[in-house]
């Protein structure tokens, strides 16, 4: 509970709690409350293709809004939801909502793959994939219109039973990428252990290409590597023409960001897909 006043206006909490933790508390209280009072919602981010600019995909993210505006944003509620657990009863709620979204978009005849993000507990809490079968065959999306997005701390975190996981998943027929490529202990040749279709270079990488040399230059030899694996190559945080076009050159098959479009509520982008049709 939050230590409010009291009822003489004392403080209860111990001077050494610090103001970060009496932060999460109200965060934790205000994700509680959100849960069960279903004021969480999901975004969706349009991925485009890199040559053609068609929408290709896109990705969940998770709001925390009351009358439109956010109460918190992921990066301040989602570090709070996995130090209290809460992450793996929101992460599973994400990923139905997802799924029913998709499973709507597939049957009016607008099937788009929607990725999800899986945070590191919520993917080692025992049960996952039984959830994620469950969800499938309770939704009857079809698994290939489902991608999962894990970091790289989430599948170097498990050892052998998490690559067993992750081969598992593919082979229900889900799709796997991996988060925020570049920013985590990044080691290239790891790549090659981790069964995933996708690689999502990190938008730090993506800020940094036309600003700095070395950047541009890792940032090929990403994109040109993870293309000899097979694998598919999304940057994300794209907001010039000028970053579209160095990523484009040099072999990116999808981007993401707000040059493309920021995330939006489901009606908007079944708007921006029935324009594609047209
Ligand atoms: P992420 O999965 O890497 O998502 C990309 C973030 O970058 C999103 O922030 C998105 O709104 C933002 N973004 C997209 N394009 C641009 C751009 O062009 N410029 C800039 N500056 N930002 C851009 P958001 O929605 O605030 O989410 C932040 C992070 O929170 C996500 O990073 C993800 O790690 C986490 N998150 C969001 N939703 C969920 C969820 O449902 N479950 C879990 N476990 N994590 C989530
Ligand atoms: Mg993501
Ligand atoms: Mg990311
Ligand atoms: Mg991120």
């Amino acid at each position: 509970e939050v230590k409010t006043q009291g009822r003489h206006g004392y403080c209860f909490y111990a001077p050494e709690m610090s103001q970060r933790s009496v932060a999460s508390q109200r965060i934790e209280n205000v994700l509680r409350h959100a849960l069960v009072h279903g004021e969480l919602s999901l975004q969706y981010q349009p991925k485009v293709d890199a040559r053609l600019g068609h929408i290709v995909g896109a990705e969940a993210l998770l709001r925390l809004q009351v009358d439109g505006q956010d109460l918190f944003v992921p990066d301040q509620f989602i570090p709070v939801a996995e130090d209290t657990g809460l992450i793996v009863s929101i992460g599973t709620w994400v990923l139905r909502e997802a799924c029913l979204q998709a499973r709507r978009w597939q049957r009016e005849g607008r099937a788009i793959p929607v990725s999800v993000n899986v945070s590191p507990l919520q993917f080692q809490y025992a049960g996952f994939y039984e959830r994620l079968d469950s969800i499938l065959n309770e939704t009857g999306l079809d698994p290939s219109l489902l991608e999962l997005e894990l970091t790289e701390r989430t599948m170097m975190t498990g050892g052998d039973g998490t690559i067993r996981l992750l081969r598992r998943i593919r082979q229900r027929g889900v799709r796997l990428s991996l988060d925020d490529f570049g920013t985590g202990y990044s080691s290239l040749s790891y790549l090659k252990h981790f069964p995933v279709d996708a690689l999502k270079i990190d938008r730090a990488f993506v800020r940094d290409i036309t600003q700095d040399a070395e950047t541009a230059a890792i940032t090929s030899a990403i994109i040109a590597m993870a293309r000899s694996l097979n694998k598919d190559v999304i940057a994300e945080g794209v907001e010039t023409e000028v970053q579209s076009a160095f990523l484009r050159e040099a072999g990116c098959s999808q981007m993401q960001g707000f040059l493309f479009g920021a995330p939006m509520p489901a009606e908007s982008l079944e708007q921006r897909l029935a324009e594609q049709t047209a």
